[in-house]
């Protein structure tokens, strides 16, 4: 259930900044060493936004690079490059690509953030416009 613990705080960040309003999209940056399966994350996004300001709220994400230093030869490297079968699986070489040493920090990869959210504009009142409409001009 790692999902649902990152939709709920997807949620709260979102909410955080939405000061109210309707949201509308919720954009996140998914690092690639992030184990997230998508499909789980849109699911329980919809479950822990239904009773928020985001409900309803489309989520758009797209993964980030990953970047590996070597602890041993400062070489850094991509241990998740995009496959042309991306999937689920990600085929993640942590060994150091120059000296294959198993020591190494990660510089990013692993990051999960809210890049942006777009709100509903708060004048903008579908059920007004065609009332206005009927209302009689000042005549
Ligand atoms: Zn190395």
């Amino acid at each position: 259930m790692h999902e649902l613990a990152v939709a709920r705080e997807i949620v709260g960040v979102a909410e955080r900044h939405a000061g109210g309003l309707a949201v509308s999209v919720v954009r996140v940056k998914v690092g690639c060493l992030r184990q997230v399966v998508p499909e789980y994350l849109g699911f329980y996004f919809d479950v822990c936004a239904r009773d928020t300001c985001c409900g309803g709220a489309e989520l758009e994400w797209e993964r980030t690079p990953s970047l590996l230093r070597c602890s041993a030869c400062g070489a850094e490297w991509d241990p998740a490059p995009p496959p042309a079968h991306a999937d689920h699986e990600l085929l993640v070489d942590f060994r150091c690509p120059g000296c294959r040493g198993g020591n190494h920090s990660v510089i990013s990869g692993d990051e999960l953030v809210v890049e942006s959210i777009e709100v509903e504009e708060p004048a903008a009142d579908p059920g007004r416009e065609t009332a206005a409409a009927n209302e009689p001009g000042g005549g």
